[in-house]
């Protein structure tokens, strides 16, 4: 008997079946294949359940997503409704209720000047969008000169090509260069002085007012003037996560520093792009993070929590300004020539409606603000004072902190001996789902999360790490 044939016969082993056929995003298959995977088969509220019918606090909101927890009656029954109706149908040349109440919801809740929603179907695509519309506005406008762009050092935009280049990465992307268009990159307050403290690689903040992070923001938008005074005229826009870079750690802005990047954007003529992409939809304390700085971009992007984290579904958010640029008689060819096939997905706008109508009923802004800060407090008595934590630091129902060999100098543990992936394991024998990044613990539970499993969470991930860095 061939090999594979014996792979097809016999009783299903889905661990087996898992380490044989799949291919994990992010993922060492030699180090996966050293365990068996946790294989969940359904969630029961903020609980992810697996295959033995172990019980586990979904501590990072399945990657960004989740909000209300799994299962909501409002937004499984709203979901099921709408697959009476229809679970398909395109954005090009149709439309559909769904898709267009949503647009309108989406106009009402975000800020004033945003007026025009474009649909697709993730948050890498969501990105794609704001730059093909950035590019193509500045050429309908005259200005073809305006072919770049700006974003953060360490920004994060999602896997496809033109948001990899925006957030090209050097360890992830070395070697890509040929098929990346480079971009200009300022330093983000958390790697200018006085945060950095010059050290180059260990970055400490205190708390997300503190003046040092003030002035840390100054610096950066100094940077970013000289840039644009530099390179302004080529420039179509500057890309920024607004508030916090999620995925490079939690990294947390001043709001001062968000208004600046709009004033030197104003001054130098170009458009702002924020990624909402991980901010949006309550995860740092307010609706959007572009609410606490008071200013509004020229175009948005939002995906992960636009459903609650239960369909693929993203915006692409732009002004009316933009929008109009792309008016015109057909054979001018000024329509955006781009669309994504399940883009506005009627099952995925009616569950983001009914995620908007849970986020009314149950003030889930007012609760993730309440729980960041509950979170910021037990962060405080439970993880900072543990011999091998450095660097806590916290936006809204975000936060992290370094794993380090010795916090005082800055060393850092050797890469191989993987302690927070160690400290991940840990947690799952507590019955906690926590994630890394490198030696980076990253916690970010849905804003919903209750109080007693916010407490459940910390606590877990405290004696996790302790665990997992003694000897
Ligand atoms: C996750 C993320 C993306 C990419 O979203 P996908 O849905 O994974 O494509 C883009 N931008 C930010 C800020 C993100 O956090």
């Amino acid at each position: 008997m061939t090999e594979t044939a014996t792979a097809t016969v016999g009783p299903r082993d889905l661990a087996a079946d898992d380490h044989r056929y799949l291919w994990h995003p992010f993922t060492q298959a030699e180090e996966w294949d050293s365990h068996d995977p946790l294989i969940v088969e359904r969630a029961e509220g903020f609980h992810l359940v697996d295959t033995d019918g172990r019980r586990y606090l979904d501590g990072v909101s399945s990657i960004w997503c989740n909000v209300h927890g799994h299962g909501h009656p409002r937004i499984t029954a709203a979901m099921k409704e709408q697959l009476d109706r229809v679970s398909h149908s395109t954005m090009l040349g149709l439309s559909h209720v769904p898709a267009i109440d949503l647009a309108r919801r989406l106009v009402e809740i975000t800020p004033g000047p945003l007026t025009r929603v474009f649909y697709s179907d993730s948050g890498s695509t969501a990105v794609e969008v704001a730059l093909r519309t950035a590019f193509q506005y500045w050429r309908q406008r005259g200005q073809q000169q305006r072919n770049r762009f700006v974003t953060l050092a360490e920004a994060y935009h999602g896997d496809t090509m033109g948001s990899v280049s925006l957030g090209f990465s050097e360890p992830f992307h070395r070697g890509y260069g040929a098929i990346t268009f480079e971009v200009f990159k300022f330093n983000p307050p958390w790697m200018c002085e006085p945060i950095n403290e010059g050290s180059g690689e260990q970055a400490v903040v205190a708390g997300i007012e503190t003046p040092a992070l003030e002035a840390a923001g100054a610096e950066s938008l100094a940077q970013l003037e000289k840039l644009l005074a530099e390179k302004g005229e080529s420039v179509a826009a500057v890309v920024i996560e607004p508030l916090v870079q999620g995925a490079a750690g939690i990294w947390p802005q001043p709001p001062s520093f968000v208004r600046g990047v709009r004033e030197l954007c104003d001054r130098y003529g170009t458009l702002m792009v924020c990624d909402e992409v991980a901010t949006g939809f309550g995860r740092t304390g307010s609706m959007f993070a572009v609410e606490q700085a008071g200013v509004c971009p020229d175009i948005m992007c939002l995906a992960k929590g636009l459903t609650a984290g239960y369909l693929p579904l993203a915006v692409t958010l732009a002004t009316e300004q933009v929008f109009d640029a792309f008016r015109g008689r057909y054979s001018d060819y000024k329509a955006l020539f781009h669309g994504h096939t399940y883009g506005g997905n009627p099952l995925g706008c009616a569950t983001a409606l009914a995620n908007l109508d849970v986020f009314d009923e149950e003030n889930t802004v007012e609760t993730g603000a309440a729980r960041g800060r509950l979170m910021g407090e037990l962060l405080a008595e439970h993880v900072a004072p543990l011999a091998h934590t450095a660097a806590l630091r916290r936006v809204g129902t975000m936060a992290a902190f370094e794993i380090l060999k010795d916090p005082d100098s800055g060393l850092r543990f050797a890469t191989d001996e993987r302690r927070a992936y160690r400290a991940v394991l840990e947690a799952r024998k507590r019955g906690v789902i926590i994630r890394p990044l490198g030696d980076t613990m990253v916690l970010m539970p849905p804003p919903a999360l209750p109080e007693t499993l916010m407490r459940e969470l910390v606590t877990a991930t405290a004696e996790s790490v302790a665990a997992a860095t003694a000897g």
